[in-house]
């Protein structure tokens, strides 16, 4: 394509930044793995397939339309199926991220992901990156070998958005189905379904509709270049356990936490972060223990918010809007600046 034909292309996408003097913004594509990159035996097995199995240079090679947006390349940074994601390859992540985003000829990054746990990477990311240029994590729900495989057409519209001036400033963001969804807010509703990624309480940010990204929303609460976390220097985040609520629960699970080394506990609760009295209790102790134990909800939607006044005074916390695994995030963030439960309550009250 001639460069007068891409900046007609552009300006017809609203790329106005892109003028035919200039060269096309760019693009970093750092690989995780995950379904996006998965092989399977044949193109109607959409499960139990082997997930990152495709190396970044591969997935590039499978959508060639990226170059008429982007100038691309590619960074593997680790190859596995999320659901095998670690504390370290989020910090190597953000540290990453940081790098390459204070380099003034980088625009924006996408990162390759599995979708299992790609919700707690991005709000992850939308704490620890210091930059208002766009991050944008993309996956798949149907293998690379797939037919009708969703990756590739999600993998343009991620670049084309982290190549988009309109998505400056507006923290990480997921791109998806056709939808561009907060980290904040979204989380993965769907076990199989392509339209996996929700944002059950805010909706989503925008819509990519025509080959044009749609913005509807602005994110409401603190993130990437005005959050204070940082984690250039960490090569650990502290331990922080997920226990859910069910009928006939006990404090077996939280007992085995303390011992483990918790120094934070955020409980799946039912309804508005309800907690059965025989967990109650060893919730308790493990607060006096110097624990911080977070009320969230293992609902899907809706904000858990102060409840009974008897667990806010046996030093309970609540995690507002956010589900267990991004409150897990949260809190780990929270607990390497802080361990005063004051504190941390108005770090979920702000982020
Ligand atoms: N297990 C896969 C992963 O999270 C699923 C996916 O990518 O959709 O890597």
């Amino acid at each position: 394509m001639s460069t007068f034909t891409k900046t007609l292309l552009a300006a017809a996408l609203g790329f106005s930044m892109i003028t035919a003097a200039q060269a096309l913004p760019s693009v970093k594509i750092l690989a995780t793995g995950g379904t996006i990159a998965g092989t399977a035996a044949s193109a109607t097995q959409m499960t139990g397939y082997k997930a990152g199995d495709l190396g970044i240079q591969v997935l590039i090679n499978a959508v060639p339309q990226m170059k008429d947006f982007a100038d691309v390349s590619g960074e593997q940074i680790v190859k596995i199926s999320s659901n095998n994601m670690t504390d370290s390859v989020l910090l190597k992540l953000a540290q990453r991220c940081n790098e390459l985003l204070a380099d003034p000829k980088v625009n924006g990054i996408v990162i390759t992901h599995g979708t299992d746990t790609l919700e707690e990477t991005a709000f992850f990311l939308n704490l620890t990156v210091k930059s208002k240029k766009p991050v944008v994590l993309v996956g798949a729900m149907r293998p690379a070998t797939a037919i009708s495989a969703d990756g590739p057409l999600n993998l343009l519209n991620a670049v084309k958005l982290a190549a988009d001036p309109q998505a400056v400033g507006k923290g990480v963001m997921i791109a998806m189905n056709d939808t561009i969804n907060g980290a904040r807010d979204t989380t993965k509703t769907n076990t199989t379904n392509v339209g996996t990624f929700r944002s059950p309480d805010a909706g989503p940010l925008g819509v990519i509709a025509a080959g044009k990204n749609i913005f509807l929303h602005e994110p409401a609460r603190r993130h990437t270049f005005e959050s204070q976390f940082d984690v250039s220097k960490l090569d650990a985040l502290p331990r922080v356990d997920i226990g859910y609520s069910h009928a006939n629960g006990d404090r077996v699970a939280i007992d085995a936490f303390v011992k483990a080394g918790a120094q934070g506990i955020v409980w799946a609760g039912t309804g508005n972060g309800s907690i059965h009295e025989n967990e109650e209790v060893g919730a308790v102790d493990a607060i006096k223990k110097g624990v911080v134990f977070v009320r969230s909800s293992r609902v899907g939607s809706g904000v858990t918010t102060l409840s009974l006044q008897r667990w806010a005074d046996e030093g309970m916390l609540q995690s507002g809007a956010l589900n267990p695994q991004k409150a897990r995030i949260l809190l780990q963030l929270a607990l390497t600046q802080t361990k005063d439960p004051a504190e941390i309550q108005k770090i979920f009250d702000e982020y």
